[in-house]
């Protein structure tokens, strides 16, 4: 079984404040040995209950968070961007199961820390379709387009609901409840990556006997509508080719769900230019 893990930080263990994720500060050095730590109780995990293929893709800010020297070796790392995936670099047809480390709730939900979609300087909401989501929809979809279902996710008890409820009912690690976007009460790491570690486990035990959610396939033609935060910002998405605009909202439209993935990137990187 190959297993592709897809990290984010705002989720990992401990994380509470934009300091924490951010290179370059202070507390940054902290939560990214963490964040490794995460993910190898997930290999942990997974590796004990069967899997014997494990790809890691680090999905936050550039995508060099992630200590490759403390990686436990039976993985291999993605890292660095822009990747041609992002933060799904790594899937396709040969993986077996997706899981979410370190996943945060979309923009604008209360009890979420570091609530967001994408790039919280630029994107309110975007929907799929009509489907409202976060980064774990459409991460989620573009596994989907590969037949490839999510079967894990670990964050705060508001992220790991919005995923359940979006993706389907799979095994999550809930390693703080958040009280605020600033604010969770926190299990320790000891802790912490001992339930991811039981809960990685249990996932591809769930995957070996099928009993895991369908992979998450949106009907095409796949639209994907993002609403930013100010109008210069749409005025500058709303330059790609194709898009359509309707006040702060642009939506681009194509006929696979990783082309629209691409069209949704290359719209918030031209908002944020
Ligand atoms: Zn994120």
């Amino acid at each position: 079984m190959k297993i592709l893990m897809q990290i984010d930080m705002e989720g990992i263990t401990g994380v509470t404040t934009w300091e924490h994720v951010t290179p370059g500060h202070a507390e940054y050095a902290r939560f990214r040995r963490l964040m490794t730590q995460d993910v190898n109780a997930a290999i942990r995990g997974a590796c004990e209950a069967g899997a014997d293929e494990i790809v890691v893709a680090d999905g936050h800010w550039n995508g060099s968070n992630i200590l490759v020297e403390e990686l436990d070796p039976r993985a291999r790392l993605n890292t660095g961007s822009p990747s041609p995936l992002s933060m799904m670099q790594g899937i396709d047809e040969s993986v077996d199961g997706v899981m979410f480390i370190g996943y945060h709730a979309r923009n604008g939900t209360p009890n979420a820390v570091l609530d967001h979609t994408w790039s919280r300087m630029t994107v309110a909401n975007v929907w799929l379709n009509d489907i409202l989501t976060g980064e774990y929809g459409l991460n989620a979809a573009v596994a989907g387009h590969f037949g490839v279902p999510v079967i894990m996710a670990s964050g705060d008890q508001t992220a790991c609901g919005q995923i359940v409820e979006q993706l389907g009912d799979m095994e999550t690690a809930i390693v703080k409840q958040a009280t605020g976007r600033y604010a969770a009460e926190c299990l320790t790491p000891e802790v912490s990556q001992e339930l991811i570690f039981t809960t990685a486990a249990r996932a591809v035990n769930r995957l070996a006997e099928g009993d895991v959610p369908d992979p998450f396939v949106v009907d095409a033609p796949f639209r994907v509508t993002v609403e930013f935060f100010t109008s210069d910002m749409a005025d500058r998405a709303s330059l790609l080719p194709g898009s359509q605009r309707e006040d702060t909202r642009v939506s681009i439209t194509t006929k696979d769900m990783v082309s629209t993935y691409r069209g949704f990137r290359a719209m918030v990187t031209l908002a944020l230019s």
